[in-house]
């Protein structure tokens, strides 16, 4: 038996049962196809057709020819849609037409063919003239085929149809299309043909079968295009898909004025407002809104145009919702007082409105906190933690005349840059210029999605909130004001003018996609505040209720453990404050050597480093003490109840002293000047640096090598650390401080150190009377201290990944230098999958973590660990941490709500697993 690759709308339950489930039936028919069968089960109105699967597509893909049988298929599903219209595909007595539409499983708007009006020839338009008596709308959709079957089957440019278009309508002193007559639209039509014909180099099918064969293969063909390839890879859409094929019967929006068409969102899906949001025009081709060529009536108006359909098209629409149970974004057709509707798909959405429909749904009863956590992406927090304009700033640029126009806020945030009018400059400026530029256009259209994508912000002087801009710009997260009338474009001088003002390309703008406001120049901007946030506040609830299930993870020893706490790096009181805020329940880093780096205190600690005698040293290091046990003291205010990691001092000394170079040039000149002030203890301090010179710092005396050679150091730190925990509770704060050794390769590093710095501790505790809960614990950051693991657990009670040492030392790459050069080659040429420095190396790195805390764990089963290298706050790379075990994650404090929401993805992903263990 042959394959079934072609399935009528109302054959979905056989689908179904083919395909094993709905996600199957989407790859299947894809989402256009799917949703196609899916409104025709539940009794939407929809115009009767066929799909051809996915599958035909791959093999066509394979061989360049339809499978067999595909063909006789499709022919002998026209005929069942020929019967149930009554019509029959090429009669000029009853003619049917059809349109032959793209849709892949995950929709990609306007990426790839739609061809309408197939069924037309010659004698067809006149039949269907006569029928409908309306000979101006036959050969105005005559003349759109012609002209689509080029552009999209024969891949012509538009301008070879548009400019007769243009000049036929200045000959007869006409402005807009609705002015061209039944003669006009038919002479255009024998233009069309000998423009078709030239290009082409044949006729225009008569045959209409012709014309349904070559529209179906164009169509299968476009997945390959170059406009849906860049777009899959925007969007992580595997090549393999495919895409499937509909036929649809025609139904006519421009049949005159009871007829229309439109697109609708059910919530607002910039805001997120429950609000229905959409658009339409009466007597037009769905093409004229999606492309957001026509400014558009929106959708409140249709009640009074049309009650009856209003009616019917809002229940059809709260029923597809309900039935999705997500916001639908719909394309709907009205002939002549009929209702027809033409696609659903789930909408896409800003982050804003992602977050706050996810919420909603949940408090509505429709979904569950599991589907609304799921449903925001790690990218969705991002974009709302972007930075915004500074309010004052704006408020400023009202005033001094560097506002220039408003349009509609299609994309909301804030974006700075260099203007430019085309996608493909854009796009070169962003990527080899390194610029942040914004692109602006009339209207954009889906060869333009690159240089959107390469942009910070898009303006276009034309289309409405649903336009193809206004899509594409809310999908990307890029902040967007479009229909900004008041802006003039010159495409040949390269300028936009506005009112009296003129700007260049490649000059300055800011655009607030959040209130659709265009200024001149560049405005500041400032972080967005969380606290008012109330949805992503309560979405990151749940994300927190979920990762902290405590049947999450099953450990290797049989029990069951939470997921992954999400801890901070901060050095600061308000960094902590802002960490706690932000929703972390630990520190996972604190630096103390930033604190030796504030004005006042670099000379004592200069001159501690340079002190010729202990004693000297130690004067400098009591002088030191009181500041850091003030830090210390503000962190675990802060942090009340919370722990906190304080790493020692980690960097070479040389890091602390004035630069040599500089330094060598003052002392010469001095010398060449003859002034002999102060050029001795400059030439003293020349020395004493030269003496420090290492030609390799980042591995040479740093880290716990350091605190060996000069012990004084880290014992003031660990007096001052206990001290402020000491006073702090007896303030009455719970203080649960960790000291943390860094860079460990040895187990008798920590043997010499750990327990002199203990004794200081035990001696401050006795000194004031207290007694807290504290830790040791060491930094993994070299291979070796990865691999004899179980040793260090014999003295460390928990370990921090230092990822961003552990991948420079793990690949012998010098992160400073590589990111700067052959990192780039290798990512572009596919030697790295990705930068590890950004996204952790599983295979490598990532294995000698799994390594390391397995076997400290063996050591000591109730081992802490943790990363606080910058891979903590790559979604990525926490899915690892949680797989592999680690109790938490510490990253930025701006990064904590994307860590938190990362860490219940992995919690749901990989709900009740067992860890994987290191074999
Ligand atoms: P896309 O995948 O780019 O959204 P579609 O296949 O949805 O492309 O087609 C684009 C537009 O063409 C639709 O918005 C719709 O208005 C119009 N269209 C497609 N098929 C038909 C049809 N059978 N009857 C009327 N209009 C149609
Ligand atoms: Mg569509
Ligand atoms: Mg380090």
């Amino acid at each position: 038996m042959v394959k079934k690759w072609v399935y009528l709308f109302e054959e979905v339950e056989q689908v179904e049962k083919y395909a094993g489930s709905w996600e199957g039936v989407r790859g299947l028919l894809g989402g256009k196809g799917s949703g196609l069968a899916d409104m025709t089960r539940a009794g939407v109105p929809v115009p009767p057709g066929f799909t051809v699967t996915t599958e035909a597509c791959n093999e066509f893909r394979k061989t360049g020819n339809f499978p067999a049988g595909q063909w006789d298929q499709e022919l002998a599903a026209l005929k069942v849609v020929e019967k149930k219209t009554g019509k029959k595909f090429g009669d000029p007595t009853k003619p049917l037409l059809v349109s032959c539409r793209s849709g892949a499983k995950f929709s990609m708007p306007g990426m790839m063919n739609t061809i309408l009006n197939i069924g037309l020839n010659d004698q067809v338009v006149d039949g269907l003239a006569k029928l409908t008596g309306n000979p101006r709308f036959a050969w105005d959709s005559y003349r759109r085929l012609v002209e689509m079957f080029g552009t999209t089957v024969f891949n012509l440019e538009d301008e070879v149809f548009e400019q007769p278009l243009a000049e036929y309508k200045a000959s007869k002193g006409y402005k807009l299309d609705t002015e061209m007559t039944a003669e006009d639209w038919k002479a255009l039509v024998g233009t069309f043909k000998k423009v078709y014909k030239m290009h082409v180099g044949s006729d225009f099918p008569q045959d209409v079968t012709k014309q349904l064969e070559l529209a179906t293969k164009a169509v299968f063909e476009s997945w390959m295009g170059k406009k849906a390839i860049d777009y899959r890879k925007a969007t992580n859409i595997s090549d393999d898909l495919g895409t499937a094929v509909n036929i649809v019967t025609m139904v006519f929006g421009n049949m005159g004025d009871d007829s229309g068409t439109g697109v609708a969102f059910t919530r607002n899906p910039s805001t997120g407002d429950r609000k229905m949001m959409g658009e339409y025009l009466l007597n037009a081709q769905g093409e004229d809104v999606v492309a957001g060529i026509r400014n558009a009536d929106p959708i409140e108006h249709l009640v009074i145009h049309m009650p009856e359909v209003y009616k019917q098209f809002m229940d059809i629409t709260a029923k597809l919702e309900k039935h999705y149970k997500d916001v639908q974004d719909v394309e709907f057709t009205i002939e002549r007082g009929k209702l027809w509707m033409l696609q659903t798909r789930n909408a896409k959405r800003t982050a804003k409105s992602a977050i706050k429909i996810a919420v909603d749904m949940v408090n509505e009863g429709l979904i569950s906190k599991e589907d609304a956590v799921q449903r925001v992406s790690t990218e969705n927090v991002d974009t709302l933690l972007h930075p915004q304009f500074d309010d004052k700033a704006l408020k400023d640029a009202e005033k001094n005349g560097t506002y220039l126009a408003k349009g509609v806020n299609a994309s909301p945030g804030a974006a700075v840059g260099q203007i430019y009018f085309d996608a493909d400059k854009a796009e070169k400026m962003s990527k080899q210029e390194k610029q942040d530029t914004i692109m602006v256009r009339p209207f954009t259209k889906p060869d333009d999605v690159h240089g959107m994508i390469a942009s910070k912000g898009v303006v276009t002087s034309e289309g409405g909130a649903t336009s193809h801009a206004a899509v594409v710009a809310r999908q990307f997260g890029i902040p967007c004001v479009v229909g900004a009338t008041a802006v003039q474009i010159d495409l040949e001088k390269r300028v936009m003018v506005i009112g009296d003002r003129t700007i260049k390309e490649g000059e300055w703008i800011s655009v607030d996609g959040t209130t659709g406001k265009v200024y001149a120049g560049k405005i500041p901007t400032s972080a967005a505040s969380i606290e008012e946030q109330t949805e992503l506040l309560t979405l990151l609830n749940w994300a927190d209720e979920i990762a902290a299930r405590p049947d999450i993870r099953i450990m290797p020893t049989g029990e069951k453990n939470r997921g992954l706490m999400v801890w901070a790096n901060a050095d600061y009181p308000k960094d902590a404050r802002r960490a706690r805020s932000y929703g972390a329940v630990g520190i996972g880093l604190c630096r103390t050597e930033h604190m030796f780096f504030e004005t006042e205190r670099l000379p004592i600690v200069q001159r501690m480093i340079l002190a010729e005698t202990p004693e000297i040293r130690k004067t400098a290091l009591d002088e030191l003490l009181p500041s850091q046990r003030k830090d210390f003291d503000g962190l675990f205010d802060a942090m009340n109840g919370y722990p906190v990691i304080i790493r020692l001092i980690d960097p070479p000394l040389h890091e602390f002293m004035p630069d040599e170079e500089k330094l060598f040039e003052e002392v010469v000149t001095m010398r060449a000047l003859k002034q002999t002030e102060g050029l001795k203890e400059k030439e003293h301090l020349l020395a004493a640096i030269k003496g420090m010179h290492e030609s390799n710092p980042m591995m040479g005396l740093r880290g716990v090598r350091l605190s060996i050679y000069m012990p004084q150091i880290v014992e003031m730190q660990v007096r001052a650390i206990f001290e402020a925990a000491a006073d702090c509770t007896l303030r009455g704060i719970v203080v649960k401080p960790e000291i943390m050794i860094p860079l460990t390769g040895t187990v008798n590093e920590l043997e010499w150190i750990q327990p002199r710095l203990e004794r200081i501790g035990k001696t401050v505790m006795g000194e004031k009377k207290v007694n807290f809960h504290y830790k040791f614990g060491t930094m993994i950051e070299i291979p070796r201290a990865a691999v004899t693991a179980s040793e260090l657990a014999a003295r460390a009670e928990f370990f921090s990944f230092g990822t961003n040492d552990l991948t420079q030392m793990t690949f012998g790459y010098s992160r400073d230098d590589a990111e700067r050069n052959f990192l780039i080659t290798y990512v572009a040429e596919g030697i790295l999958p990705k930068n590890p420095f950004q996204t952790l190396d599983r295979g490598g790195v990532g294995k000698l973590m799994q390594m390391a805390i397995n076997d400290g764990r063996k050591t000591r089963p109730e081992l802490e660990v943790g990363i606080c290298g910058e891979h903590g706050g790559d979604p990525e790379s926490i899915e690892w941490c949680h797989m592999i075990g680690n109790n938490y994650v510490s990253c930025s404090p701006f990064r904590v709500p994307i860590a938190r929401l990362a860490a219940a993805h992995s919690a749901l992903k990989y709900s009740g697993q067992k860890i994987v263990e290191d074999k």
